[in-house]
């Protein structure tokens, strides 16, 4: 038996052990996925148990992804350009790689939106922003960004600039909620775990498109005023399973079980 741990601060509420129990469970694996609360402090000392092989590996969550990367020894993909890691896995030698999984799930969460040319908000500067914004350029998208610490928003303009356009515009973040100029809203803030509006007192337009990458049981008051204001709107959810099917795969090398990971998801929030 093996485990894999969610590393985070908070985790008690993921939706992501039903998901990875589920998919070890149909495939007859010993494995067991857990929540792992870790401040910044323990968070080395739960990277070299990955590297001795003692558990198999880990999902990384709020507030450590940009942390769990610079303490890896090496990343595959675009986990370097992205500047954060959600996967950590062991390499036979022992080196412990870092993965970024996000910005697959977040791709799939708007493989149906044409995001070409369209005027994005995208709020938060952390990990998850940093892989969204990855995910933005490739389609195309004008990006804004609006943090609460403004350094941290010209640090990501500044080392994610667009390879031809240059760096995104800041939005000073009291300004966030002036939505005139805008065709889609990212949150990629954790403001919604604890039933927070991320734009408070901002009118939302029925032609907007607004994701919330916040991944709850019971709709985020931002979704929930997004669908009554008649907006298309995409929750955390889907990007929740992606970026799960694609971590089970660097952790088992096997293919997942998407399907009896969605139904877990579902249940678990139904
Ligand atoms: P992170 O690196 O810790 O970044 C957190 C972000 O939230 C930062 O921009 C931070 O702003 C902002 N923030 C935190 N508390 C705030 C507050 N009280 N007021 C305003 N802004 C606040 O976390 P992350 O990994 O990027 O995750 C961000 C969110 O995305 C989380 O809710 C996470 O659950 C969600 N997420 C979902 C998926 C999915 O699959 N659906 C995947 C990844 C992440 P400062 O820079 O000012 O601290």
């Amino acid at each position: 038996m093996s485990v894999v741990y969610l590393l985070g601060h908070p985790v008690e509420h993921s939706l992501s052990p039903a998901m990875h129990n589920a998919a070890f469970a149909v495939l007859g694996l010993p494995h067991r996925y857990e929540p792992l609360d870790v401040s910044e402090d323990e968070l080395p000392g739960v990277l070299d148990r990955i590297r001795t092989g003692e558990i198999l590996g880990a999902n990384v969550t709020v507030p450590h992804k940009e942390t769990a990367l610079k303490l890896a020894d090496t990343w595959d993909g675009p986990t370097a350009e992205i500047g954060a890691t959600n996967t950590l896995s062991r390499l036979g030698d022992g080196r412990l790689l870092a993965s970024n999984t996000d910005h697959v799930g977040f791709e799939f969460a708007v493989r149906d939106l044409a995001l070409d040319g369209k005027r994005v908000l995208l709020l938060g500067a952390g990990g998850a922003a940093r892989a969204v914004l990855t995910v933005l350029y490739r389609h195309d998208a004008a990006v804004a960004i609006a943090n609460r610490t403004a350094e941290r928003a010209a640090m990501l303009a500044r080392t994610l600039a667009h390879p031809v356009d240059g760096e995104p515009l800041i939005v000073p973040w009291s300004e966030r909620t002036d939505l005139g100029g805008v065709d889609v809203v990212v949150n990629a803030t954790s403001l919604g775990l604890r039933s927070e509006d991320p734009l408070e007192g901002a009118a939302l337009r029925p032609e907007m498109v607004v994701i919330d990458l916040v991944p709850t049981a019971a709709a985020t008051p931002l979704v929930r005023r997004a669908r009554a204001a008649g907006c298309r709107v995409v929750d955390g959810l889907p990007m929740l399973l992606q970026q799960a099917v694609a971590s089970f795969t660097v952790w088992t090398k096997r293919p997942a079980p998407v399907e009896a990971m969605r139904r877990a998801l579902f249940a678990s929030v139904s």
